[in-house]
This record gives C-alpha cells, structure tokens and sequence, in this order.
C-alpha cells in the first residue's frame, strides 16, 4: 500500500476534531487498506508500531532527525533549527524544507506503508553504540525517498508528536462500519479490545475472519486485560442506594495495582495502564509461582509497601522508590511488600470473567495459597450501614485509603468504570471529599527557597470528547523539597518549546510541559471560572471550572498515563455532587 494514500488521511484527519468527520476519514483509509497490512495501519494512527503492553518505542531524539534531514536535503542544521524555530513542529519543518528541495530534484521511488513500518520496526529495535549512526541511516533514507507531506508524517511518527485525537472508540466505530457494515457492532469489538488491549489484532481479525471471528475472541495468556474500575461513592448510605441489600466489601488498599500472568515460573506483571512493570518486582517473580495452584492464571492484586516490622500498610509513594531502572534489588529489600490478591480473570486456560463475584472470590481463594508475601484482600459481607462503617474503620486502621464495594452477582466487566464496583474513601465524606488526578501541563518558576525548581504547576483534566487537556488550576501548595527537586528532574526534560496542541489554555505560563505527568491533587470546593478551560460552556456560557485551593497530596501517579486523569466529566459530577451537598442538610 502506497504511503501517500496513508499520509493523505493524516492530514485530512489532523484537519478536524469531529468524531462524525473523524470516523468518515478511518472508513474511507480502511477500505482502501489491503488485508495484510490493516493492523500496521491501526497500529501507525496512534502513532505506534505495536500495542503499548509490548513497550517498543521509537525513541528518536529531535537532534538525531534534524541530523537526519539535513543528510537527505543537504541543507545545513541550523536552517533546520530555525525552520523548526518558526514552526514549533518538526514534521512541519521538515516538509517546508523538502518542498524547496524537490523543486530542484526528482523523486525516486514511491514508499509504501509497509517500507515505513519495516523501517520504523528497525529503528525502534537498534541499541548500542552504533545505534545513532545506524538510525540516521534509516532515517535519511526514507526521507530521500518521500514526498514532503509523507516526510512531515515520518518524522512525526518518529518523534511520536503524531497526535490525529483519534480515540480508540472511533477506531473502532470505523472497522465495525467499513467491515461490518454497521456501526452497532462496534459492542463486540469492544469486548474483544478488553481482552487483548490490541487494537491491531482486532482490527485484523474482523478484516480476515469476520464478525464471527471477533466473536470468538478470547484471553491470551501475557497480553494484559483491560482493568474493571469503579465508580465513586461518597457515604455509606449512597453505598447502599446503589448496592442493595448486601455485597461485598474489600479494603481499598494504597499501592499499585498489578496484574499478573503466570505459567509455572513465567510471571508477566502488568500496570494499571497495562506497561510491562515486571522489572520493578523481581520478588513477586520469585514468589508468586509457589503459591500458585494451577497451570496458568491471571490474577489482580495490589502491591503495597509495608512495614516489615509491624506489618502494617504504607502510603503508596513508598512503592514509587521502585520505579527505578538500576539497583532495583536494593530497593527490593529497602521497601518490602505484600502482594494482596482481588480477583481472578483466567485460569487453566479458561476466562474467569463471565464468573460472579462470588464465585471469582472462592476461586482465588482455591488458587492463590496465602503466606507473609501473598495475600487474599481483606473482605466481608456486608448488609447495612452500620457493617460498612466498622469495616471502613477497620481498614483506615489498617493503613488503607477506604473500602472497595462489589457487587455479588456480576461479572468482571472488563475496560470499563461501572456500578458494579464502587469505591468509598474516608476523605469522601468532607468537603470537595474526592482527590483528582491531574496532568502537568505547565510551569511556573519558584522564587526563594523554590529558585532553581517550578514552585507551581498548571494542571489540567483530560477532556474525553475532544482529547484535549483542559486547564482547571495551578498549584503551589504541599509541596515539600524533596517533592519540588524530584517533580524538577521529572519535568524538566518535558518542557516544550512550543505549546503541545492538545494543551487547552489561556494561561501564560514560564514553561509548557508535554501533557504526560499525573499527579493527584485534593482541593476545597470547584467553582466557575473564567480563566480556566476545563468543562468550558457546558455549566454556564463562557465560564469554565476550576479547583478552589489546590493542594498536591505528595502522589506522583506514575502508573497513569494522561488520557487516565480525571475527567471533565468526573469534575462535573464532583461539581453537581457539592451543589447537592450544598442545598442539603450537610452545607458546612
Ligand atoms: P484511584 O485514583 O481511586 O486509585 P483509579 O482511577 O486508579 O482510582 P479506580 O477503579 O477508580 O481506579 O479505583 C480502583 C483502584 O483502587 C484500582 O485501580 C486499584 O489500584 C486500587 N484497589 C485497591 N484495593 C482494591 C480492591 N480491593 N479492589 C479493586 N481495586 C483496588
């Protein structure tokens, strides 16, 4: 398939931000993708090369590319660099600078998609001492090769500045309307991405077996599931109104959720956002297996820090001290863990999920043999307000953030935040009550004791529909020293010379940041806002919504990647939530 064909939807697409519109441009490319390269294509309008749980990256530095285009064009760097200056997109640069090139020379060879991916494939695979030669390499000789459009796409591809906004819903609207004819049954193709979190192999697998194909669709043993989550309660007796007469209720423990897959010896840990996270556990490796009774499973547990004298639970940013690619044994030993099982989604080669709650927790309870290291989470029954208020006690006791409330009778629904399972926080029950989890979008630099760091912080909400991120507050409060160097050396490396598009903002601030770091903040109250773009116009015409006295709570969310920040449409119910309390009986 010629690249042309793909770079044209590219940029029709990189025109809009309708999802009508959007959707109408992926039919269109799928119908002209042959077969064999569907899932590349799927793969490329995300601007990767395969599903993030595999973890390739390209990785190429902008110094290398403009390395790269100065060796094909023969134009020096620094005109380059100033294009790149002017623009603030090199992609764009780069296709400036090759239209006055291929005005003066001829064009060799048509590129295909498949060229480009082979290419991109190396690319991504080359380590060493060499490597930077050898990627040059490749990449001066696919831009010798392409178009001035098609090279704006390559190099945005390599640099993974390649944003279409394309959400995997409408991906996925678009291959049920162009190979099922109707957009219905984008339902079955969603159940399929729950369980294999590959987009690609969905959408190849419609494209040569057909509906039927998809419908068969089942786990695969190491590639993750999409994780269930739930939905937030804030009192025991919202809990109530909404479970019913009586459910399960589990401590909602503070560390990083894990899911892991296990064949005898063989363990692959998952994240919350599915990265490969087994490095950072070599002693769940070494364990987990012995207490596994059966051929092959998939287990969610929570992974928390403890202290190894008492028992007890720690805070979550005790486990961050093991995202650390070197000398991660000594940080094994530095913060110990327990790993604590909720539930099981296959086992001896069959899926679990289609199982109740009931029948998962006796399950688990069969499969996983509990010792120091692992551990069944804490549950009970409950039937009324006053059993949950004593196990929520409890589990505060304990070191927990609160309790987690599932149903009984329902299946694992995976990928998807519904009511069958809610969560309940102690800090639910006051004020705003629920912290949120915001991106850093911006920077401002600290003054005295906070020179030489960005004292505070534009953050912003992630806006589903437009896949943008919306600015909601800054913050400069609970911030301690170590916080401030450490948030320094994260985002310093982050800051862009130009506004990333997806940043939705009329603030000014020192730097911008690319959209990638969560952190959690809690705050008093959210009120409307002038200023601020989050939920712009949907409350009230030309007002936004922002956080009332921010406060960072010291949580980096590490184990969350932009798109899973808290909501505009999360904001708007925490909002319309505080009204509720405001007119009720509970008004502070
Ligand atoms: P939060 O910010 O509250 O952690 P989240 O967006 O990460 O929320 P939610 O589904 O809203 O995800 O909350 C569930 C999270 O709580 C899980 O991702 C998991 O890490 C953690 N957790 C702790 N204990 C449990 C439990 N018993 N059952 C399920 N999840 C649990």
């Amino acid at each position: 398939m010629e690249f042309s064909i793909l770079a044209d939807s590219f940029n029709k697409m990189e025109s809009t931000r309708k999802r009508l519109e959007l959707t109408q441009f992926l039919v269109e490319l799928f119908e002209k993708t042959p077969q064999e390269v569907i899932s590349k294509i799927v793969y490329l309008l995300q601007g990767k090369l395969r599903p993030d749980f595999e973890g390739i990256e390209l990785g190429v530095a902008e110094k290398l590319a403009i390395r790269a285009i100065s060796k094909s064009s023969g134009i020096p760097t620094k005109k380059i660099e100033e294009e790149y200056r002017k623009s603030g997109d090199l992609g764009h640069a780069a296709s400036t600078i090759l239209k006055q090139k291929t005005q003066t020379t001829f064009l060799v060879e048509d590129i295909t998609v498949e060229r480009v991916y082979e290419t991109l494939f190396k690319i991504a695979k080359l380590e060493g001492s060499r490597s930077q030669d050898m990627k040059m390499k490749y990449i001066s000789s696919l831009l010798n090769d392409a178009n001035p459009l098609e090279a704006s796409y390559i190099l945005k591809i390599l640099l993974g500045t390649l944003r279409l906004g394309i959400a995997e819903n409408t991906v996925m609207d678009a291959l049920a309307i162009a190979f099922s004819g109707n957009k219905d049954n984008r339902k079955i193709l969603e159940h399929a991405y729950n369980v294999s979190s590959d987009l690609g192999k969905v959408a190849e697998t419609i494209v040569t077996k057909g509906l039927e194909g998809i419908e068969k669709f089942g786990i695969i043993l190491f590639n993750p599931i999409r994780p269930m989550l739930a939905d937030r309660v804030k009192s025991e007796e919202e809990a109530i109104e909404k479970m019913g007469s009586e459910f399960a209720s589990e401590y909602k423990l503070d560390g990083e959720r894990v899911q892991l897959h296990v064949e005898g010896e063989k363990v692959v840990l998952f994240s919350r956002s599915l990265e490969k996270i087994t490095n950072y556990y070599p002693d769940i490796i070494e364990k987990i297996p012995k207490s596994i009774q059966a051929d092959n499973v998939i287990l969610e547990a929570e992974a928390v820090a403890i202290n190894e004298n008492t028992g007890e639970f720690l805070p979550f940013q005790e486990l961050m001290h093991r995202r650390r690619k070197y000398k991660i044994e000594k940080a094994v030993t530095q913060y110990p863990i327990t790993v604590n099982f909720f539930d099981i989604l296959y086992c001896n080669g069959k899926s679990c999920l289609e199982l109740n709650y009931n029948d998962r927790r006796e399950k688990l309870e069969k499969i996983v043999k509990e010792n120091d290291f692992a551990k069944h989470i804490p549950m009970t029954i409950v039937k009324n307000q006053n059993d949950i208020e004593n196990f929520l006690e409890n589990s505060i006791n304990a070191g927990s953030e609160g309790l987690m409330l599932k149903m009984l009778d329902k299946p694992y629904q995976a990928g998807s935040r519904g009511s069958y399972w809610l969560k309940l926080k102690r800090e639910y029950q006051n004020e705003l009550g629920d912290s949120l989890d915001l991106v850093v979008i911006g920077g401002f630099f600290g003054k005295g004791r906070r020179t030489g760091s960005y004292g505070t912080l534009l953050l912003a909400t992630y806006d589903e529909d437009k896949d943008t991120f919306t600015s909601i507050c800054k913050v400069g409060t609970g911030f301690s020293d170590e916080s401030l160097d450490q948030l320094y050396q994260i985002l310093h490396p982050k800051v862009t010379i130009k506004k990333n598009p997806r940043i939705d903002s009329e603030m000014e601030a020192d730097v911008w940041f690319e959209p990638e770091l969560v952190i959690e903040v809690v705050a008093s109250e959210i009120t409307l806002s002038p200023i601020h773009k989050a939920v712009r116009d949907k409350i009230r015409k030309n007002a936004g919504l922002a956080l009332r006295f921010p406060k960072f709570t010291g949580k980096i969310r590490f184990e969350k990647a932009a798109e899973d920040a808290s909501t505009n449409e999360e904001v708007i119910t925490l909002f319309k939530g505080q009204k509720k309390i405001a007119h009720g009986k509970n008004l502070i």
